[in-house]
């Protein structure tokens, strides 16, 4: 028999352990188009039919259980691009979601690009697009690059590398977002290969050495096990689990180990029926092994963002040596291992909502990066793919999901867009905390807002997200730009609700004589009769006049540069702001805004004034100081 047929027949094999005969019939169709397709066309590697591609493709997929359109496509995923066949003849045989799925996967012409930078993200927006709308596009995909992965020699050493390191940085962790971990393992194991092979055959050599005497121990651990969870009337699997080179190399550069200390842990997997079982296996191992600390994990009560569920223990044996346990129901295993795909083997699941959680951050992404062209966009989905991810809560008790390291403001922008430009202090676990603070899972979060606070250039020092990154660049952006004067933001013909107006440039528009707005003062305005837009104290009475549904949603354009905060603390008397006002006056200190707190028998007032010399503000201040009942007066740290 062929190579091809060989393959071929495994295909037919792995899919009837669990497709329906007219299934199976599919997958037949599919490859019979497909050979015909691909027929006289050779593999580069071997001169091998290439047909055997598809056929791995389609192999790769039956082996995650994927169903058989699923499975069909991955056969026809070559015969547009590399074929005469066209996407109408796809359509006609297999209908419109498998011809679907072939276009998603299918590269686009390089024609139109200059740089390849500029053709990867293209293409790889592409892909996301199509997988946004049928996440099976994305699972072929993943195989896809896995089959090439093996085949890579045929390539130079440059473009070896190049490619390793594409399915490193992006498909690898989207093998992982999709829960996928056997791909995710593969994929970063034969990235190694050809990015370290020095590093990858030295591990592959030392854990192949070790084997015999490890397996040995093992095979002892869960005779001991298997024995004493029988006795409890539980029948449960217990493996060893394979690691993957990729995973100990990264922990042995992440914790500076050696590849002893990591690989003589030995892992284990215990599967069992159900989840009260799972917790009486738990306490027969803690029975038998000591725990150790701090490393628990019941992932089965909290499942990961990802679904993911298990119940993660260490333990030492008497003999010194760290078991890592995992303990799962038969189902979890198949939905960590297969991730998105244990969904076709699971029909009773709630499939959409499922999924919704599983390819909304195809959905997040594409939509934060529009703006995003070439190796930017390849870049900062690196970022958002690469980034370990902390659940934290609002106060109604709503999850948001961040990466780590998020701080208050990637939690206000992942809120609302306005929550995020709007966000002037956080609350953090009941407690006020700086907006700058790194957020733990668990955290619950309260922002507060003012229409006023608008974002500033030191936040983008520390916010995490690419979403409140791209959206504080795009207010700073038009915050930069000086020569209009009166303008809407990017957000605004989004939400037609927040225009700014250049605090100088207020003799453009109309103040308002019955209130009398000052910078700094919530504000609203209305256009009048005249054409001409008059802004309100948000505050003022006569307001309520006008359509309020044609209310312009206006804020002052602060100055930051020339506007500084100054806190002056006193014992109160009676005159003694007036006297302090008149100071200002005589100092030549502009002030633009006062605002008076009293705090307990003191009063601290806060004004805002317009300074473009910081000596000569410093020395006004010291004539405050000489006012009587004035203990002290300073200029605030800049408001930015
Ligand atoms: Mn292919």
């Amino acid at each position: 028999m062929h190579h091809d047929q060989v393959t071929y027949k495994k295909l037919i094999e792995q899919a009837s352990e669990y497709l329906e005969d007219e299934d199976l019939e599919l997958v037949e169709l599919a490859y019979n188009f497909a050979e015909k397709a691909h027929r006289g066309q050779k593999r580069t590697i071997d001169g091998e039919p290439y047909v055997i591609h598809p056929l791995e493709v389609a192999l790769i997929l039956a082996e995650v259980h994927m169903d058989a359109q699923t499975i069909s496509a991955g056969l026809l995923h070559d015969v547009v691009e590399d074929t005469t066949a066209s996407y109408d003849e796809v359509k006609d045989v297999f209908g419109e979601d498998i011809m679907h799925l072939v276009e998603g996967v299918t590269k686009i012409e390089k024609v139109r690009f200059r740089t390849f930078d500029e053709y990867t993200a293209e293409n790889l927006k592409k892909i996301l697009f199509a997988t946004a709308k049928d996440v099976r596009v994305m699972v072929v995909k993943l195989a896809d690059r896995l089959n090439n992965m093996t085949t890579l020699e045929t390539f130079g050493e440059e473009k070896q590398k190049r490619i390793a390191k594409e399915t490193l940085d992006i498909y690898a962790p989207i093998a992982h977002k999709l829960g996928m971990w056997q791909i995710k393992g593969e994929l970063e194991d034969l990235s190694l290969r050809h990015l370290d092979p020095k590093t990858y055959y030295m591990l592959k050599d030392k854990i192949n050495e070790k084997r015999t005497e490890r397996e040995k121990y093992t095979e002892k651990v869960i005779k001991k096990i298997i024995s004493e969870v029988r006795k409890e009337g539980i029948q449960a699997k217990i493996t060893g689990r394979a690691k993957y080179f990729y995973s100990i190399y990264q922990k042995m550069h992440r914790k500076g180990k050696e590849l002893e200390e990591i690989y003589d842990l030995i892992a284990l997997r215990i599967i069992t029926k159900n989840i009260p079982e799972c917790y009486v296996v738990l306490e027969i191992i803690k029975r038998l092994y000591r725990p150790l600390e701090g490393r628990f994990k019941d992932y089965v009560a909290r499942p990961k963002k990802n679904q993911y569920q298990s119940i993660h223990v260490d333990v030492v044996t008497p003999e010194h040596k760290v078991l890592e346990i995992q303990l799962r129901t038969d189902q979890m295993h198949h939905m960590a291992e297969e991730g998105i795909a244990a969904h076709w083997r699971y029909k009773e699941l709630d499939k959409d909502k499922l999924f919704d959680r599983k390819i909304g951050w195809v959905k997040q992404i594409l939509d934060w990066k529009k703006e995003f062209q070439g190796k930017e966009f390849v870049d900062s989905l690196k970022i958002d793919l690469f980034k370990d991810e902390i659940v934290v809560l609002t106060p109604k008790g709503d999850t948001i999901i961040l990466p780590e390291g998020s701080t208050p403001v990637d939690f206000a922008y992942a809120v609302h867009t306005m929550v995020g430009h709007n966000c002037s202090k956080a609350e953090v676990n009941g407690s006020v905390a700086p907006l700058d603070q790194q957020l733990k899972s668990g955290d619950v979060v309260k922002i507060h807002t003012q229409k006023n606070v608008r974002p500033s250039r030191n936040w983008l020092n520390f916010v995490k997200t690419s979403k409140a990154k791209s959206k504080i660049r795009g207010v700073l952006n038009i915050r930069l730009d000086k020569d209009s004067k009166y303008y809407r933001t990017k957000e605004s013909i989004e939400t037609n609700l927040l225009e700014f107006i250049d605090y100088k440039s207020k003799k453009n528009l109309k103040l308002s004589k019955c209130c009398n707005p000052r910078f700094g003062d919530e504000i609203v305005a209305f256009k009048t009769k005249d054409g001409s837009i008059t802004i309100h104290n948000k505050k003022c009475p006569n307001i309520f006049v006008f359509d309020q549904d044609k209310a312009i949603m206006i804020g002052w354009k602060e100055e930051v540069e020339n506007i500084k905060s100054v806190l002056i603390s006193v014992r109160d008397r009676i005159g003694l702001i007036d006297e302090i006002l008149d100071k200002s006056l005589e100092c030549k200190v502009n002030v633009m805004n006062i605002n008076i707190k009293s705090h307990k028998k003191n009063l601290l007032i806060y004004l805002k004034v317009r300074s473009d010399d910081d000596n000569h503000l410093k020395d006004s201040l010291k004539e405050f100081l000489g006012i009587n009942g004035v203990f002290n007066a300073e200029i605030e740290a800049a408001e930015t």
